[in-house]
Formats: structure tokens, sequence, C-alpha cells
């Protein structure tokens, strides 16, 4: 049974609704504020899930709210897992159900639209962060494909859609914003669409300003003429009714404790975490380690005895200057059956001497055969629900050389199966 991990539930002060912050995301968007995206929080299954809700909801309201708006992170990344969340909420009276998703997956498999429809999802809330295929990748990791390709399954799933982007000055500008509104347009010119301004304070990357009102301004006249329904940002303009400003709401931790938090909290919370070391990082991903016991033991057990014989073996030692340690997470495990291994790039323990990333998947894919192929790459491009990080570091060229000391971590997003 598929697991996620759950950050926290936020509930709503001013109308009875409640948030579900899923952890872990495919895409790795330069702007991006959300702590939710590497993963962490506690890992449970959807049913377990759907009961601490009830229970958060209980605790908070006294009654079961009939809204929840399921977030992250990305949502999609585990479909069953996604489709019994959903499925229970409904079995629990949750009339309106909102996805908020970057849409990748939805596009990406067939049938999933129909398959949130069917569950019970309502609305989705789907990010097109820019048309271009070359900014698309640039600024996410990702292809736009799908993502426009879930426009178009979602709106004939028959699924009510807004659509969001946000804008980046000098990146996605006027230009992107005319190219998605035509887009959407093609589909239907009836779909909402928002725009958002770009936010830097709290971005991974400040890889632009804050844009103007007047830009924002021109983006909404140009995207209005293509579409009837254009909002800009919550003061601006508003085509369709969005709900007042809150001043606090609950969090409510996995643990069922309950904060009070305001808009001054989160974002004290979010520089604390921007500010956190590249060693934290990796610390968050390491986590996981933790969370199959047998599987660590294990670990533990071949970790000390590789530590004995290199303690009594000093050319192991100097060998070792050059050994790359790779790391799995835990959706890979099924195939590597180890969380981690490492290699020699003199040769010893390595089919080949050469140094590229795309030369260390080779050798690993020559140890766990064809199933690590096709999982992690294809030819020399990086799969598109995989990350790998080489030193703390996302990459996606292969021909990126490493070296002896580095650590290498492949993540399959479709994380603690
Ligand atoms: S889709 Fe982009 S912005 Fe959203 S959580 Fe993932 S990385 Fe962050």
């Amino acid at each position: 049974m598929e697991r996620r991990g759950l950050q926290y539930f936020t509930l709503s002060e001013i109308e009875p609704r409640i948030w579900f912050m899923l952890t872990g995301c495919n895409f790795r968007c330069r702007g991006c504020f959300r702590p939710a995206r590497d993963g962490g929080g506690v890992l449970l299954t959807a049913e377990e899930t759907v009961e601490r809700a009830e229970r958060a909801c209980m605790k908070c309201y006294g009654f079961l709210p009939d809204k929840a708006m399921i977030t992250g992170g990305e949502p999609t990344i585990s479909r069953e897992y996604l489709l019994s969340l959903v499925s229970g909420l409904r079995e629990r009276g949750f009339r309106e159900i909102v996805l908020m998703t970057n849409g990748y997956a939805i596009g990406a498999h067939d049938g999933y639209a129909d398959d949130l429809k069917n569950a019970g999802v309502t609305e989705i809330h789907l990010d097109i962060k820019a048309f271009s295929e070359e900014i698309h990748r640039w600024y996410t990791g990702k292809s736009s494909r799908y993502v426009l390709e879930a426009a178009k399954k979602i709106h004939e799933a028959g699924i009510d859609l807004l659509i969001q982007t946000i804008y980046i000055p000098n990146i996605v500008g006027e230009d992107e914003i005319e190219k998605i509104a035509a887009f959407i347009a093609s589909i239907d010119d009836n779909i909402k669409y928002r725009i958002n301004p770009f936010a830097p304070t709290f971005a991974y990357e400040r890889v632009s300003r804050i844009p103007t009102i007047e830009e924002m301004e021109r983006a909404y006249e140009v995207a209005r003429k293509y579409l009837k329904n254009v909002i800009i940002s919550r003061s601006c303009y508003r085509e369709y009714p969005t709900p007042p400003p809150q001043r606090t709401w609950f969090t409510v931790y996995p643990d069922l404790s309950v904060k009070r938090r305001s808009m001054r909290d989160q974002n004290e919370e979010r520089m604390r975490w921007l500010r956190r070391p590249v060693e934290k990082v990796i610390e968050d991903f390491n986590r996981e380690v933790g969370w199959d016991y047998a599987l660590r033991e294990r670990i533990l057990a071949s970790e000390s005895s590789a530590a004995t014989a290199e303690s009594t073996d000093a050319a192991e030692s100097e060998a070792a200057t050059a050994t790359v340690r790779v790391r799995f997470s835990s959706a890979l495990l099924h195939i590597t059956e180890e969380r981690e291994t490492t290699l020699n790039l003199n040769g010893a323990g390595a089919a080949r001497s050469g140094d590229t990333l795309f030369e260390v998947l080779s050798i690993l894919a020559e140890k766990y055969g064809e199933p690590f192929r096709k999982r992690v790459f294809d030819g020399e491009r990086v799969n598109d629900f995989v990350n790998i990080s080489v030193n703390g570091r996302m990459v996606e060229d292969m021909r990126m050389h490493v070296k002896g000391g580095d650590e290498i971590i492949i993540m399959s997003v479709i994380s603690g199966g």
C-alpha cells in the first residue's frame, strides 16, 4: 500500500475547509517557495491520512467540513494513494474536493483525469509555469508537454478547471502569458485563468523581481483578449468570487498537535527553512532511512563490516579516494534491494573507467539490470519521474563529471511505496 509524506493540515478560520500538505514533488521550480517539495513529513497511507484529517477537523471545528484542498509538494505523484485519499474523503461526506497540481502526471498517464473525476475531485487548480518548452524546462526541470496535455484531459473529464501562472518579469512575461491564454482559449475560453506575481523573498532562487502593477495589468489585458474569466492577484480584478483574506488559521501536525498561525509565523518559518544549509537538505532526505527499520538494520550491519574491512586495509583506503557513494530513495528499493552502494572510479569495482554521471548510471544499470535503466534514464536523459543530486545539487546534465568523494542521490519521486 502506497504511503505519502504528510507535512501538516491547515484549517481555515473563515469557512470550514481543510488543506492537505503532502510532501515531495516531481518538479524543481527555481522560484518554488514550498518546503513541502523536498519530502519529509510523516509517511501515512491514504486511509491513515483521512483518519487523521477527520480527527484534526473534530479537534478544531467539532464537525467535519465538506470542503478539502489537496496540495503540496505535488499531490499527483502517487496515483493509487491520491485516488484512495479522494475516495476516502468522499465517503466521509466531503463534497468539494479541490486538487492543486502541476499537472505533469495527469498529462503523462492515460485515464488519470477520468479516475480523479470518478473518485470525487470536483475542481483542479493547474499551474502552467510557462508555455515555451525551453523556458518550462529551464524553470521546472521538466517538459511543458504533459502539463499542456493535462489541461485538455482535465477539461475533457468534466472537472472544473482553474489555470494559474506566475508572472516572472523577463522570464514569464506578457509574451508567455499571451501564448498560455491563447492555448487555454483553444480548449475553452470560459476556463478560469489567474495570474499571480512572482515573490522573490521566499523563492529557492531569486530569478527575477516582483512585477509592477502596470506589468500585471498589461498581462491581464493580454489574457483578456482570449479568455472571459481572468483575475490578477487578490486585490486587483475579480472576474469571479474569491474568499476574503484571513488573518490566522489552524495548523494541525500529523501527531494532531495544533498551532494557531498567522502570515507572520508562516513568513518566519519560510525564512528559517530557506536559510538551512545544504547539509540540512541532505539530512531531510536522510530521514527516510528511519522509515524502514528492517532495511536500516541491514544497512547498518553492512556499513559496519565495510568499516572494519576499510580500517584494516591501507590499500583500500587509498582506493576510497576515488570512491563515489550512490544512495537510492525508498521507491527504488524493489530494484536495487539496497539503500546505497559505492563505486570505485579507478576501475576496481567499476565496469569502466569513465567519470561522467552517465557512465556512473550505466555501471549501476549493469549491476541492477534493465529495470533500473528503464526507471532511471533513457539514453542520455534522466527520466521524468526521477531526480538526481550530486553533493546536494540537483543535476539534469548526464555529461556532468563526478569524482572520488562525491555523493550521488537518486530519487524516484513516486516515493514511500
Ligand atoms: S511544482 Fe514547482 S512550485 Fe510547485 S511544489 Fe513543485 S517545485 Fe514547488
